[in-house]
């Protein structure tokens, strides 16, 4: 049985479970374009928050930057903070890979290592973010994620052939597989389903259900029905013509989609535009 304190190096003291992530006037820019002017929102702990708004508005951009990869893309730059648990993620003393370790994503196309082996695959994270296990550790760690990310029962018997022989369905799976390996806090969907078939839509759904209190999750979707459905509270983004993104409204999701307080937001759940 694997100790997780093994996998917890120097960086234990960040601590284990589902993180309140915080994001305080947050503005973005690519070049001297703005993207995002002030955004705040908190994500509560061990909840699913699902961010929704039309294409172009920003939520892509918002969601790397809660884990720092927006500085990765050439002229591009932030002002505002982001908070995990009370800790700054851009404070200069603490490194990226923590908050990438701290944060994970899963992005709209899955993309495994495809010649990689399911088994490597689920693991590659840790020797990315620096993380030491032994084979039994592995062992563990494999089936563990591959659980928590409901495909073991469909891959059990076939842990070293390629990653890229699975359905996309499964393929996206195991790139949450591979995000849960490394016990992030908070782990960041960028619209996850959008190119699945319902079946897998469904069981990328139930993975999501069942991750709920174990990670903080936040989603990007553009299907309503699936916000609805999968998450817990709801952040509705807008960038008007030729101004940069903002919230419009957010909170409990219930509320928000048949109580909508503005009317954009109205507009935009009942698919009057968007
Ligand atoms: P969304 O995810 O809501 O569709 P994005 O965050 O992808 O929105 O995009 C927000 C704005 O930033 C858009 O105007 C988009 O064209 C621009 N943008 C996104 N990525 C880049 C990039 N790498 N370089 C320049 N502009 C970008
Ligand atoms: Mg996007």
């Amino acid at each position: 049985m694997l100790d997780d304190q093994d996998l917890w190096t120097e960086e234990s003291a960040d601590g284990n479970g589902p993180a309140e992530l915080r994001a305080e006037n947050i503005s973005a820019w690519f070049g001297d374009h703005n993207v995002l002017d002030r955004v705040s929102l908190t994500m509560a702990a061990g909840k699913v928050t699902a961010l929704i708004g039309p294409s172009g508005c920003g939520k892509s951009t918002f969601l790397r930057i809660l884990n720092r990869m927006h500085e990765m893309i050439p002229g591009a730059s932030l002002a505002g903070e982001v908070k995990l648990d009370g800790e700054d993620i851009y404070d200069p003393g603490r490194r990226v890979t923590a908050a990438r370790r701290n944060i994970g994503m899963v992005f709209q196309k899955a993309n495994p290592f495809p010649a990689m082996s399911i088994y490597d695959n689920t693991i590659a994270g840790l020797k990315l973010t620096g993380l030491k296990a032994s084979r039994d550790e592995k062992d563990w760690l494999v089936e563990d994620s591959l659980r928590k990310a409901s495909l073991w029962e469909e891959v059990k018997d076939r842990l070293h052939q390629p990653g890229g022989g699975l359905s996309g369905g499964q393929q996206q799976r195991l790139c949450i597989a591979r995000s849960l390996a490394v016990a992030p806090r908070v782990l960041l969907m960028d619209e996850p389903c959008s190119a699945l078939d319902p079946t897998s839509t469904r069981r990328v759904e139930e993975t999501i259900e069942s991750l709920r209190e174990q990670v903080t999750i936040v989603i990007v979707t553009h299907n309503m029905q699936q916000a609805a459905r999968v998450s817990d509270h709801c952040a509705f983004f807008l960038a008007a013509q030729n101004t940069p993104g903002v919230i419009v409204e957010h909170g409990d999701t219930q509320a928000m989609f048949n109580h909508p307080r503005d009317e954009r937001t109205s507009d935009y759940v009942n698919g009057r535009f968007g």
